[in-house]
C-alpha cells in the first residue's frame, strides 16, 4: 500500500481493539472521544502532510529496505542529509500542531533497533535483525505508526531490575514456550500509544548478566490480549469536555498524549522478538534510542516554541505594547533560545555517523547536549511568554461568562486591548499562551521536555563520558608547556 490518507490513517485506528480506562471507566470509542481526538489529529497531521507535493521533500523518503516511497516516520535514516530532514519535517509539525505529534518515538526505535540488532547478531548468532526487517517492512508497506515503549516503573531506584521486591516493576519474560514468550509489566508516559497500530518495547536501562529476564524486546499490535492502556491526566483537561468549548481550550484541534500501558502476561510470538536474555546489548538499545530521541527534541520543540514566540508576539499587539524596547528584547531572547535548540538539532544530525548495518546515528554528545539545552530553554520561553502576555492569561472569565447574555458584555468592554482588536481575539491568543505555558501542551512543552527522552541528570552522564576530558586537559598542558 502507498502512503495511507490522514481519512485511512483514521479508519485503521477504528478497527483497533484497544482496552482503554480514563477516569475509572473503560473508553469505547477512543477515536471520536473528546479528551483523546486533538491527540490523533495531531498524528492524522503527519500522514496529512505527506500527502502535500510541498512537503513531499520533507515529509517522505525513498525505503532501502523496498525502493519504495515511505512516510519519514517510518524510514531508516541513509545519510546526515536524512537526519537533517528529519529534524526540519519535526519543526515543521511542530508549527502546525502546537503540540506532541507522537510519531517520532516509532521512528527512533525503529533506527536504534536497527543497527543494535544488526551488532547483536554478529556478536551472538541470533536471527534478531531479520526479524526487525521482517517487521519494518510491514510498518512501511501499511504506513503504520508505531509507539516506542521503553519507560519501566523501576520501583526502588537503587535497586537493580533484579533486586526489586516486586520485579514487575521492570517489564520482563515470565515464560518462555517453544514458540514465544509471555511478558509481564508496565510502560509508563507512553506517548501516542493509543493512536499508535504497534508497539515497541525496549529495555529500560543498561542490565547485568542477573537481568536476563528483563532483557527484552519485542513488536505487538496495541491491541495484544492482556494489554491494559489507562489514560493519563493533563492539566485542564477536562476543559474539552465542556459543550462547545473553543476559545477556554486555547488550541482546540490538537494535542498530545500519554498513558500507563500495562502488559498483563502478554504473548509475544518468537518471530517479533529483536531481543531476548541477551544482557550485554541492553544498554546499546537504550542509547541509540535515547540518543535518537534527544535529536528529536531539536526539531519538535523548536516548532511549538515558534508558535509560542508568534502568540507572545500577539499579544504584545493587542495589548498595545508591542512598541516597548524591553518587549521587543524579550521576543528576541525567545528566539535566541529557540534557534540554540534549534542549532543543536542541526549539527547533531550534520555531524552523524554510518552504523555497521548502514543507518546514520546522530552525534551522541551533541543530541545530549542538545537535549541538556531542552530542559531548560522552554521554560525561560514560557517565563518570558507569561511576562509580555500579562496576568489576566489566568485570571480572565471563561467562554461560558464571555457568552452570557448578562455579563458578557462587561468582559467585552473591560477585557479589550487596543481597540482595533475584538476582546474575543486578545482571549484567544491569551488561552493558547495559557494551553503551552501550563495547559495540556504544557505536558509536552514544559515538562516533557525536562524528563522525555531521560532527565537531565541521564545526559550530563553521557556528556562527562564523551566529553573528552583528558585530551582537553593534554592541549591545555600542551599550550602551557608543561611536562610530565
Ligand atoms: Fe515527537 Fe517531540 Fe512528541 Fe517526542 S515529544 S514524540 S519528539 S513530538
Ligand atoms: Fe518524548
Amino acid at each position: 500500500m502507498p502512503l495511507k490518507t490522514k481519512e485511512q490513517y483514521i479508519e485503521s485506528l477504528r478497527k483497533l481493539n484497544l482496552k482503554v480506562y480514563m477516569f475509572g471507566k473503560p473508553v469505547d470509542n477512543v477515536v471520536d472521544h473528546p479528551i483523546i481526538r486533538p491527540s490523533l489529529n495531531s498524528v492524522a497531521m503527519t500522514y496529512e502532510l505527506a500527502q502535500m507535493p510541498e512537503y513531499e521533500d520533507l515529509m517522505t523518503a525513498t525505503s532501502n529496505l523496498t525502493g519504495e516511497k515511505v512516510n519519514r516516520f517510518a524510514h531508516l535514516h541513509q545519510s546526515t542529509d536524512d537526519l537533517i530532514k528529519k529534524v526540519k519535517m519535526q519543526r515543521l509539525l511542530g508549527q502546525k500542531t502546537a503540540s506532541c505529534f507522537q510519531r517520532c518515538v516509532g521512528m527512533d526505535a525503529f533506527n536504534a533497533i536497527f543497527s543494535s540488532t544488526f551488532e547483536l547478531d554478529k556478536a551472538c548468532g541470533t536471527n534478531y535483525h531479520e526479524n526487525f526487517k521482517k517487521f519494518l517492512l510491514y510498518v512501511q508497506e501499511n504506513d503504520l505508526t508505531v509507539d516506542g515503549a521503553m519507560t519501566d516503573p523501576k520501583g526502588d531506584r537503587g535497586l537493580s531490575p533484579s533486586n526489586q521486591v516486586d520485579g514487575d516493576l521492570f517489564l520482563r519474560v515470565v515464560e518462555r514456550r517453544p514458540d514465544g514468550v509471555v511478558v509481564r509489566g508496565a510502560k509508563c508516559h507512553q506517548t501516542g500509544m493509543l493512536n499508535s497500530h504497534e508497539v515497541v518495547v525496549m529495555p529500560t536501562i543498561a542490565l547485568t548478566p542477573k537481568d536476563k529476564e528483563w532483557a527484552i524486546s519485542f513488536a505487538i499490535p496495541t491491541d495484544t490480549e492482556g494489554i491494559i492502556h489507562i489514560y493519563g491526566r493533563q492539566s485542564c483537561d477536562t476543559r474539552k469536555l465542556e459543550p462547545g468549548a473553543d476559545i477556554d481550550l486555547g488550541n482546540a484541534e490538537f494535542g498530545g498524549q500519554e498513558t500507563l500501558t500495562i502488559f498483563d502476561n502478554v504473548f509475544v510470538p518468537n518471530e517479533r522478538i529483536f531481543l531476548n536474555g541477551e544482557t550485554d546489548f541492553a544498554g546499546m538499545i537504550v542509547e541509540r534510542f535515547a540518543g535518537y530521541h534527544r535529536q528529536s527534541y531539536g526539531g519538535c520543540k523548536v516548532g511549538v516554541g515558534d508558535v509560542l514566540i508568534g502568540a507572545a508576539a500577539v499579544a504584545a499587539d493587542y495589548n498595545g505594547a508591542h512598541k516597548a524596547s524591553h518587549v521587543k528584547d524579550k521576543l528576541i531572547e525567545m528566539t535566541h533560545l529557540n534557534e540554540t535548540l534549534y542549532s543543536c538539532g542541526i549539527a547533531c544530525s550534520a555531524m552523524g555517523t554510518k552504523t555497521e548495518s548502514g543507518n546514520y546515528y546522530i552525534d551522541n554528545l551533541l543530541a545530549n547536549v542538545c537535549k541538556q539545552n531542552v530542559t531548560r530553554f522552554p521554560y525561560e520561553i514560557c517565563r518570558l511568554a507569561e511576562d509580555i502576555a500579562g496576568g489576566i492569561m489566568v485570571t480572565m472569565p471563561s467562554e461560558a461568562d464571555f457568552k452570557d447574555e448578562t455579563v458578557g458584555p462587561y468582559i467585552e468592554k473591560y477585557l479589550r486591548g487596543v481597540n482595533s482588536v475584538s476582546t474575543e481575539n486578545r482571549m484567544r491568543i491569551l488561552r493558547l499562551i495559557e494551553n503551552l505555558c501550563l495547559g495540556t501542551a504544557a505536558v509536552g512543552y514544559r515538562t516533557e521536555s525536562m524528563h522525555g527522552a531521560g532527565s537531565p541528570q541521564a545526559q550530563r552522564i553521557m556528556i562527562a563520558r564523551q566529553g573528552n576530558l583528558a585530551a582537553k586537559k593534554k592541549i591545555a598542558k600542551k599550550i602551557a608547556k608543561i611536562e610530565e
